[in-house]
């Protein structure tokens, strides 16, 4: 991504790093430009349209005439009523299809006497490109206000909203549990539950967020340490079980009247005494605790970057 911020700020375009979004106002209009490496295009919007309707059939010919003589490097060229959009296939260099997109846009504005309009309302208007939390849009003041006072209601009702920190800790006990039970049923059936690790982490802080209404770093960390050990329970129960049938099928229970407790009991000696063993035991957990660090550290970055978006509103242009 570093590489097309660079190439687009060199033609002039500001960027936006929380949403990954170019933008630039030419003559008054509006251009944003979205590179999406994941679909393998780029898209090139502008708010406006013709300021006359009986332009607007021209103008989609000449689009589809633009696209079809660019089949090869360009994916859709079309106007939804309120926006011209350009998508092109991704290349390591998009200056040059993001000069091409621009250039044409600009030429069909003086050719169909295109006017700025907003990409929501589609009044004609000044418009400015904003960011409103995860999205960026050409708006009219107006649609900006009313979008901004929904946020400004969201951010008084957020802080009006407290943690319920029994609640949340009940949800994490809740998630974590649910990772617990799908470690010991996979190990009954002599499977390695990797999954149960990504249950156990995730099951733990959207628990806690889900009952407890808000969560914090702190309720992060609470949520990671019950989860884990649920999963740890869930693993020492699961050697118990293992070793209990062991003792079972060598005659020990009936002969010395060997009890379930006694068998996990016996689980540390039998780590300190048989080295193989204990390498048996690293192997069929080390899984599930790998997935559930790799669990906890998505969700929480998760809930990280969505906290930067979040009741963020600006304007760009
Ligand atoms: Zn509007």
């Amino acid at each position: 991504m570093a590489k097309y911020k660079e190439q687009l700020q060199a033609m002039g375009f500001g960027y936006d790093d929380v949403t990954s979004v170019a933008y630039r106002k030419i003559n008054d209009i509006a251009f944003i430009v979205r590179v999406n490496p994941a679909s393998k295009e780029y898209n090139v919007t502008a708010a406006c349209r013709p300021h006359y309707d009986n332009s607007v059939g021209s103008l989609r010919t000449v689009l589809n005439q633009f696209a079809s003589q660019r089949r090869n490097i360009l994916k859709t060229a079309f106007f939804d009523g309120k926006q011209i959009h350009i998508c092109y296939q991704i290349t390591f260099d998009i200056l040059q299809g993001v000069n091409d997109a621009v250039n044409f846009i600009m030429y069909c504005v003086n050719q169909f006497e295109c006017v700025p309009c907003c990409s929501k309302c589609g009044k004609f208007d000044v418009v400015d490109v904003y960011s409103v939390e995860n999205s960026v849009s050409a708006l009219c003041a107006e649609c900006y206000g009313t979008l901004q006072s929904k946020i400004t209601e969201d951010i008084v009702r957020e802080s009006a909203t407290r943690t319920n920190y029994p609640m949340g800790i009940l949800g994490a006990i809740l998630g974590s549990l649910a990772g617990a039970v799908v470690w010991l049923l996979f190990s009954l059936m002599g499977f390695i539950g990797y999954i149960a690790g990504f249950i156990s982490g995730f099951g733990g802080i959207m628990g806690y967020k889900w009952l407890g209404k808000k969560i914090s770093t702190g309720g992060i960390v609470i949520s990671i340490i019950i989860s884990f050990v649920f999963l740890f329970l869930a693993m020492y129960l699961a050697v118990g079980i293992d070793l209990y049938n062991q003792f079972k099928a060598e005659g020990l229970v009936e002969l010395y009247g060997l009890t379930f407790k006694d068998a996990l009991d016996f689980i540390p000696d039998a780590v300190q005494l048989d080295s193989e063993y204990a390498g048996t035991l690293v192997y069929n957990n080390i899984f599930g605790v790998i997935t559930f660090i790799l669990s906890v550290v998505i969700c929480a970055a998760g809930l990280k970057s969505e906290s930067k978006v979040k009741n963020r509103s600006m304007k760009l242009t």
